[in-house]
């Protein structure tokens, strides 16, 4: 019997097995569904048809610049048809893929159902990081996009809508509509296949800037409610309330540039990909947006101070975390050293199942991302709307609502002799136009929402979370929905 040495008999000990957080998008929505959907009774197999995405495109086509061939890869995804057309951005990363994809088209869905925007959802990706090529170039990748989804009836009025997401803005969407608009020779509608168009070419006014203002409008509505703020240990108001933002990009910018503008908060961190400032002051929004154009960086700021990493501006103490630049940011290995009150989802899945079970016990509210940037879905439907209807909002009204408000503002100073200074009596007697308009469908459309995910926490007692009410919204309505269509055939 061979002999064994006493050590070599002794048991290594067990290794701890590393905690591998999954941060696959397509999971982690569905997990979230799946907690939202147990707290609900359903017909068998509903929730799988609400759950499950209907179709996805992938493509794979050439573009040429100058003699050099280059394969590119995209995807659209439509989720669910159970309103139409379908609707959700593009978006140009090198990180897409058509998981996360379908994960996008499916927040789509709910956050439509949520905001009663009658869109089912969708997204799309191409595989490509914007910065590395030229606005030729880009044009070509676009309207190659473009054409192929033409080719399988994935792009229409009627049909299905894209809009703006990372990496895409006006410029593209121009681009699609002009190449829609090229193979559809004479068809009136062929504008509204596409929203987050420039002003002159069909956009709308308050579009560039509606995810970032509903942003805003959704924290006044928290900031409002004392009892609800009080909650997580603050007083109401925005004023003085010190914010981060992670992400300068449309949503980014002008959620932190408003937030300083309207309501007096302080930005007092912003982080890019290539670093945060930090300045507990404050940092002026449009300065920095300014000094990035000319510097090609963020970093630098005059006042600021630069600190490493992109990801430090999660970490910074503040009242508002608003991340918005991409999924995944807040995890389980940095949720424990994030120090805000309020995490304002603007970009879409950054914060991680794991790491929001780790805020929630330290009593940080998450205000989730199918509801917090639902404002852009908003504006693209009234952009929509416009198109089809091929008039500009106010246009009609404008002039007899100022003629009323001048009879009005003219004879209360005639009542007491005197007159409003200038510009208020200016602001006074000014009709109603486009902005105006989209902004209060815009505030109406998330304090409404506000008001009823609340109302869902609060009447659920098995829900503690803003997410799961949302969820739960939101299933009740596409539910509702696919119930009353049927199936057919
Ligand atoms: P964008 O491309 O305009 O801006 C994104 C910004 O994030 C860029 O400035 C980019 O440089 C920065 N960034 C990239 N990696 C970063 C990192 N690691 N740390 C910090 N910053 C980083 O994109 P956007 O349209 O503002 O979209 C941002 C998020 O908001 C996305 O999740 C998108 O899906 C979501 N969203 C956008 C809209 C919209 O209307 N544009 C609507 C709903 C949701």
């Amino acid at each position: 019997m061979a002999k064994t040495t006493k050590k070599t008999a002794t048991k290594a000990p067990a290794r701890k097995k590393k905690f591998v957080e999954d941060l696959n998008l397509n999971n982690i929505v569905n997990t979230q569904f799946d907690k939202a959907a147990r707290c609900l009774k359903m017909p068998p197999g509903l929730l799988d048809q609400i759950k499950c995405c209907n179709n996805v495109y992938f493509m794979q086509f050439p573009v040429k610049f100058g003699n050099k061939y280059q394969m590119i890869k995209a995807w659209r995804a439509e989720h669910s048809h159970h309103r139409k057309p379908l609707k959700g951005g593009i978006r140009y990363s090198l990180m897409v893929d058509q998981d996360e994809v379908m994960a996008l088209a499916a927040l789509m869905s709910y956050k439509c159902a949520i905001v009663d925007v009658p869109f089912g959802g969708s997204k799309g990706g191409v595989q490509i990081q914007a910065r590395a090529y030229t606005p030729e170039q880009l044009e070509k990748i676009t309207r190659r996009l473009t054409a192929e989804l033409i080719r399988k009836d994935f792009i229409g009025p009627g049909i299905n809508v894209p809009a703006p997401d990372y990496g895409t803005g006006e410029r593209e969407m121009a681009w699609i509509a002009d190449t829609y608009d090229a193979f559809h020779p004479g068809d009136l509608d062929n504008m509204a296949c596409v929203t987050g168009k420039p002003i002159t070419q069909g956009g709308i006014r308050g579009r560039s800037e509606a995810t970032g203002r509903g942003v805003v409008y959704a924290l006044r509505e928290l900031f409002r409610n004392q009892k609800e703020i009080a909650r997580y240990g603050m007083a109401g108001g925005l004023e003085g309330k010190t914010v981060s933002v992670q992400g300068l990009g449309n949503v980014g910018y002008h959620a932190a540039r408003i937030l300083h503008a309207e309501d007096g908060a302080k930005i007092v961190a912003v982080g890019e990909f290539d670093g945060t400032i930090y300045n507990p002051k404050g940092i002026d929004i449009p300065a920095l947006q300014r000094h990035r154009k000319k510097t090609g960086s963020i970093r630098n700021f005059p006042g600021a101070k630069n600190l490493k990493n992109s990801s430090d501006c999660l970490e910074v103490e503040c009242d508002i975390l608003i991340p918005a630049a991409l999924e995944n940011q807040i995890t389980a290995e940095n949720a424990k050293k994030i120090r805000c009150r309020v995490v304002a989802e603007a970009a879409n899945g950054p914060t991680t199942p794991k790491a929001e079970e780790e805020l929630t016990k330290r009593n940080i509210l998450v205000l989730p991302d199918i509801f917090m940037n639902a404002g852009g879905v908003t504006v693209s439907y009234f952009e929509w709307t416009k198109n089809l209807s091929h008039m500009r909002y106010g246009r009609l009204e404008k002039r007899i609502d100022s003629a009323k408000r001048e009879n009005l503002v003219g004879s209360l100073e005639k009542l007491v002799s005197g007159n409003f200074p200038k510009k208020k009596r200016a602001e006074l007697v000014a009709g109603t136009d486009e902005h105006d308009l989209v902004n209060s469908g815009l505030e109406e459309t998330m304090v409404c929402a506000y008001r009823e995910i609340l109302e869902i926490r609060n009447r659920f007692r098995s829900v503690s979370d803003m997410r799961t009410a949302a969820y739960l919204c939101a299933i009740q309505k596409v539910a509702r929905g696919y119930l009353e269509l049927g199936i057919f055939p």
